[in-house]
């Protein structure tokens, strides 16, 4: 053993912010911010579909408070805090946030309580500001990875029925995980003459998901806005995509990005969902949300963690299902993907594909 192999050691000579996340999140748990006896109550398994091995959960982890219970809780709420994303120096004196910089700023990092996977973490800025998908985010993005390769990273879209549930706060949510969405291969490759060391394709994946892989962290983030900037102008009325309506003189966009970006060795890949939140008669909760038929087993918004193709469904389907049986397993998973089919903004048939081509050339060749 030599003279630094020991944590303080390998602390000091790494970066002075630099966390040592195998500490940290062991400290949650044993102060008890990471609820583990309860997280381990949730109920999981894996549905193999077209798409690959569709993980589904279901969350028994998070408490069903009652109304009385909740307005006791907003009563008690810390006057600091304008939202549950709110930071501390309370969260951080105690050791339930660290501090971290993204994007040369301010940032917290905690442990999500009751984890959807191992190590779930959120990152989020101290100011209180609403979501924002752009380049300031890629940046974000990569500036985490960079500090933490061993996590993945994303983002929900910023606009709501497309988003997370909480918009008024800019948030990242990351952890250790493969999700299905990272082993889905590419279906096709296009080629961005502007930046010709990024690699990019279509994903097979039931969502429109673009792909970059690239070492050159300036043109991955280059190329990213490059695609978002298209994508945010992008109208097909045939498809049912509008980018932009309004309301009076006000312009209602409607075409967001869901990114999730992870780094190997020095490898970033980063993965884009077009997203829209249009909502149409047929559809009034979103044309690209999940339709009626599906929302007996979702109905909530398709955030980034189930884009990535791990199903966070609620606990009433424990009531109202035979979740024992493996039959009824396998269907609920089966209908899960069929739910993450209704968000994709270009269907898998001919019309949809040869729509997304054309897209593509707009900005990149084939
Ligand atoms: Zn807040």
């Amino acid at each position: 053993m030599s003279a630094c192999d020991n944590n303080d050691c390998i602390r000091a000579v790494n970066d002075a912010e630099r966390i040592d996340t195998d500490a940290f999140y062991r400290d949650s748990i044993t102060k008890g911010f990471v609820k583990v006896e309860d997280i381990a109550r949730n109920i999981e398994w894996v549905t193999p579909t077209v798409w690959g091995d569709i993980q589904v959960t279901i969350n028994l982890s998070k408490p069903e408070k009652d109304p009385a219970a909740i307005a006791a809780a907003a009563k008690q709420k810390d006057p600091d805090k304008l939202c549950d994303l709110c930071v501390t120096q309370g969260d951080i004196d105690s050791g339930y946030a660290k501090n971290i910089q993204l994007c040369d700023e301010p940032w917290a990092l905690w442990y999500s309580p009751y984890a959807y996977f191992n190590e779930h973490c959120i990152a989020m800025s101290w100011e209180h500001r609403p979501m924002h998908i752009d380049r300031a985010a890629f940046v974000g993005l990569c500036d985490f990875v960079d500090q933490f390769p061993q996590y993945f990273i994303g983002s929900n879209a910023d606009l709501p029925i497309v988003g997370g549930s909480i918009l008024s706060h800019d948030h990242f949510q990351g952890g250790r995980h493969t999700f299905p969405l990272q082993e889905a291969p590419i279906d096709r490759t296009f080629t961005m003459s502007a930046f010709p060391h990024v690699n990019a394709g279509v994903v097979k994946w039931p969502l429109t998901v673009l792909r970059l892989e690239t070492i050159d962290r300036e043109a991955l983030i280059d190329s990213a806005c490059r695609i978002l900037d298209a994508w945010c102008a992008y109208t097909n009325e045939e498809l049912g995509i509008i980018a932009v309506t309004f309301e009076g003189k006000q312009a209602i966009r409607h075409n967001t990005i869901t990114p999730m970006l992870r780094k190997r060795d020095a490898t970033y890949t980063l993965d884009l969902a077009l997203r829209c939140n249009i909502t149409s008669e047929k559809h009034p909760l979103g044309a690209f949300h999940v339709h009626d038929h599906l929302h007996h087993i979702k109905k909530e918004n398709i955030g980034l963690i189930e884009v990535m193709g791990r199903a966070i469904l609620p606990p009433r389907l424990m009531r109202e299902m035979a979740i024992d049986d493996a039959s009824v397993r396998t269907e609920i998973g089966e209908r899960f993907a069929e739910a993450l089919c209704c968000c994709g903004v270009f269907t898998w048939d001919v019309e949809g594909q040869a729509a997304l081509d054309a897209f593509l050339d707009t900005f990149a060749s084939r």
